[in-house]
């Protein structure tokens, strides 16, 4: 009897597609074992999408968990910054014409991470590629990267709500996902848009981490509202899902992400570990 035989959505699965522990239809990893994949998700870029799967990555990797980071947005990659990996090269085998198995780079702190960027030559080259080839590369990324064993693997996801971004929800295995936004009347507006697709095909909604929610007055105790006087719980609300934590916007961060250091400072920092407390 096929693993899909008893599957509602049977019509759907193609070779590519197995029964795994996420469901019928959705695309497993060849070379390893995922017990969770967490898409992270803002729909407006700039917003920190990739700095909160930095700080989640480190944080449940510092748990002890196995932890692996697919960076899914593959015109505008970050997270070997994040992990002060751009300077390295992931390895690619070739097992023929077209297959190959593509080795994520190990962070200082044990992350395994996998962009566009450590596949291609130098980070600044441009990747100019239509979309139908970003949505089959990103595929490629996840099914044939030797993941091994992971507690975790975390999907920095692209921007907007493109075909890509509908790939990722449909396809992977996505056991859950995490909504950044920022306090702006702009990126809610947006970020709705995304919440509403991720009720639609249906993927569970963790919560949202509010970013630059604030930045802490440098001569006292005060939280300086920047851009919205609106609470991160009234914020939460108006998104209609529930607040994991907010986050604020700290230039001691920012020099740690310029300096390749992020992962470092994280984990020495308990206000990261603390946002995710009792999540994991
Ligand atoms: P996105 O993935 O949503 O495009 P990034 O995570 O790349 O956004 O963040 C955009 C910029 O904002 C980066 O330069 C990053 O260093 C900075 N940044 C993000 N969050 C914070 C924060 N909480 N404090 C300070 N700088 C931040």
């Amino acid at each position: 009897m096929s693993s899909c035989s008893t599957c509602p959505s049977q019509e759907k699965c193609s070779s590519k597609l197995t029964l795994g522990p996420q469901g019928c239809g959705k695309l497993q990893p060849k070379y390893g074992v995922i017990k969770n994949v967490i898409g992270v998700i803002s729909g407006k870029g700039g917003v920190g999408k990739s700095t909160v799967t930095g700080i989640l990555a480190s944080t449940l990797r510092k748990k002890g968990y196995k932890v692996g980071v697919l960076d899914a947005d593959i015109t505008g990659p970050s997270m070997p910054r994040f992990f002060g990996i751009n300077d390295k090269r992931a390895n690619i085998e070739p097992l023929d014409e077209n297959n190959f198995k593509y080795y994520p780079v190990l962070s200082k702190g044990g992350v395994k991470v996998l962009s566009m960027n450590l596949l291609i030559p130098k980070e600044d080259d441009p990747v100019v590629w239509r979309g139908p080839i970003v949505t089959s590369v990103l595929t490629q990324l996840f099914t044939d990267t030797v993941w091994e064993e992971l507690d975790y693997l975390l999907i920095d996801m692209p921007p907007g709500t493109s075909d890509i971004t509908l790939t990722v929800m449909q396809s992977f295995p996505i056991t859950e996902l995490i909504i950044v936004s920022t306090p702006q009347d702009m990126v809610s507006m947006i970020v709705k848009k995304v919440i509403a697709m991720a009720n639609k095909m249906p993927v569970p909604i963790r919560g949202v981490v509010e970013n630059m929610s604030y930045i802490n007055c440098p001569g006292c105790d005060t939280k300086i509202k920047v851009f919205s006087k609106k609470s991160a719980e009234e914020h939460a609300e108006y998104l209609g899902v529930p607040l994991i934590g907010e986050l604020p916007i700290n230039t001691d961060l920012t020099e740690a992400l310029e300096e390749g250091n992020a992962e470092e400072y994280v984990v020495n920092n308990d206000l990261y570990s603390l946002i995710f407390e009792g999540l994991y």
